[in-house]
């Protein structure tokens, strides 16, 4: 069971969750949570001022400590607990606070030192959690994920090392559930070989709850987060969004992967190899049934499902006259993108070009400077990409017509489709994403016909 930022973000919603494990506790549950909501952005501002040298890091560790402070008062009775609770959230701080300080001294802010500095979110809130619960009589272990999720050091989005995870996920977790006690750990940090901290990059909680789900392994894995399931759209873009009751892997997978904010995009991926359904759940609405993601669903072949979208895009062109009829030169561009390891999204070639988008910008002045010599390089950024995802595209007659024609005067700066018969993907300048997103949902989903 994940729990997410806003599920945990007061000690009235603790209390909530504290109440969905209690329900389900004959099922043996392994709870995973997030920081509290907001916390991580805090966090990573703080670093950002502290590299500036502006005034704010102190006032942030100040806020956290009152907040998290606020939290454990009210979830747990003076005494041993609430005294064990305060002290780790003061040595967690001042980790934070002398983290700052380096930061600030050195002008320096490494991947390796904003994780160490994103971290500390979850590792206060999971044993915030943990307390509540044994103060309403459960019996929870605080089980610090560094010492459990072992991944590469890449950090800022640390892959899972899947072997030695499983070894110690079922070493560490399924002694203490077999004696009856919840482990509750952090969701989106883990450490390396070395012990090092990493995170899972942002929304990584949801992924760290589904490589623990595969390892133990669960019978299921339930995302617990503010909204009653996976919908056809971000209920914040369209406010008519209709709940999904049933997703299938790939399609879920899609949509996570195109920008639908409330799975990680990698979540999906450990589920599918040991055949373990997802639910997303809603524990603002504990009653609703939510969404179930499992391989095969009921639903009719061949229709739209949901929208995904993604901003922050950057369309990357590379013109190259005498590409005509030459081979090897995709292979060329590919393996500068492989250098830098750099994911390409969208792809579309013509005779004597190719267009490709990237999420990452990271590295793309360098990406540019080595395409540089393989033809004329044009980079557009501030662009987004839009998904419509279902079943059966490339079977479908008048799919592509149906949105262009939705769009309307909404200009497409790229298109890809039938690489895969769940996505239709498409670009368009940042500022007109959520109108195009609009404009598709109303002609995909609520026309009494998908
Ligand atoms: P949590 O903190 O629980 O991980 P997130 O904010 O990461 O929650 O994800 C949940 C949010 O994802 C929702 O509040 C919603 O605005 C957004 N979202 C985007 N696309 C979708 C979608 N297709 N279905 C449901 N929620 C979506
Ligand atoms: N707290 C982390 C974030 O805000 C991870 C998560 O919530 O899943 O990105
Ligand atoms: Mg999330």
């Amino acid at each position: 069971m994940k729990f997410g930022g806003t599920s945990v973000g007061s000690a009235e919603r603790i209390r909530g969750v504290v109440e969905r494990v209690r329900e389900r506790a004959s099922l043996r549950p392994v709870v995973v949570v997030s920081a509290l909501s907001g916390v991580t952005d805090l966090l990573i501002r703080g670093a950002g001022l502290a590299l500036e040298r502006k005034p704010g890091p102190e006032e942030i560790v100040l806020e956290l400590k009152t907040r998290h402070r606020e939290v454990a008062t009210e979830l747990t009775t003076a005494g041993d607990a609430r005294l064990a609770l305060f002290n780790h959230i003061s040595a967690v701080l001042a980790e934070l606070s002398a983290l700052y300080v380096g930061v600030h001294n050195l002008g320096e802010l490494s991947p390796r030192s904003l994780d160490a500095i994103s971290a500390m979110g979850e590792r206060l809130s999971h044993e915030i959690v943990a307390a509540a619960m044994n103060e309403q009589g459960l019996s929870a272990r605080a089980v610090d994920a560094r010492g459990v999720l072992v991944t590469d050091d890449s950090f800022g989005r640390a892959l899972p090392l899947p072997d030695e995870t499983e070894a110690r996920v079922r070493q560490t977790l399924l002694p203490l559930v077999k004696e009856g006690q919840v482990p509750v750990l952090p969701g989106y940090i883990a450490a390396t070989r070395e012990g090092i901290t990493t995170t899972l990059g942002r929304g990584g909680s949801d992924y760290s709850a589904s490589v623990i789900g595969a390892a133990l392994p669960a019978e299921a894995i339930q995302i617990w987060t503010d909204v009653d399931g996976m919908l056809t759209v971000d209920p914040r873009v369209v406010t008519t969004a209709k709940v999904l009751p049933e997703v299938s892997f790939a399609e879920a997978a899609e949509l996570a992967y195109f920008g639908a904010k409330v799975l990680h995009p990698a979540t999906i991926k450990p589920a599918v190899e040991k055949g373990i359904a997802v639910g997303i759940l809603n524990t603002l609405n504990p009653e609703a049934p939510g969404t179930l993601i499992t391989e095969r669903t009921s639903q009719p072949e061949g229709g739209a499902r949901a929208i995904a979208f993604k901003k922050g895009i950057s369309v990357i062109l590379i013109a190259q006259p005498r590409m005509l009829m030459a081979y090897g030169f995709v292979a060329r561009v590919f393996e500068v993108f492989d250098r830098h390891r750099t994911p390409v999204d969208l792809i579309a070639t013509s005779e004597v070009s190719i267009s490709l988008t990237v999420d990452d910008a990271e590295r793309l002045p360098a990406i540019e400077a080595d395409l540089a010599p393989l033809g004329e390089v044009q980079v557009l950024r501030g662009m987004a990409i839009v998904s419509l995802v279902g079943q059966g595209f490339v079977r479908q007659a008048g799919l592509a017509a149906r949105m262009f024609g939705a769009l309307g005067d909404i200009n497409v700066v790229m298109i890809s489709f039938g690489a895969s018969d769940v996505n239709l993907s498409f670009v368009v300048a940042q500022d007109k994403a959520e109108s195009a997103v609009r404009r598709l949902h109303r002609e995909f989903f609520e026309k009494g016909r998908a």
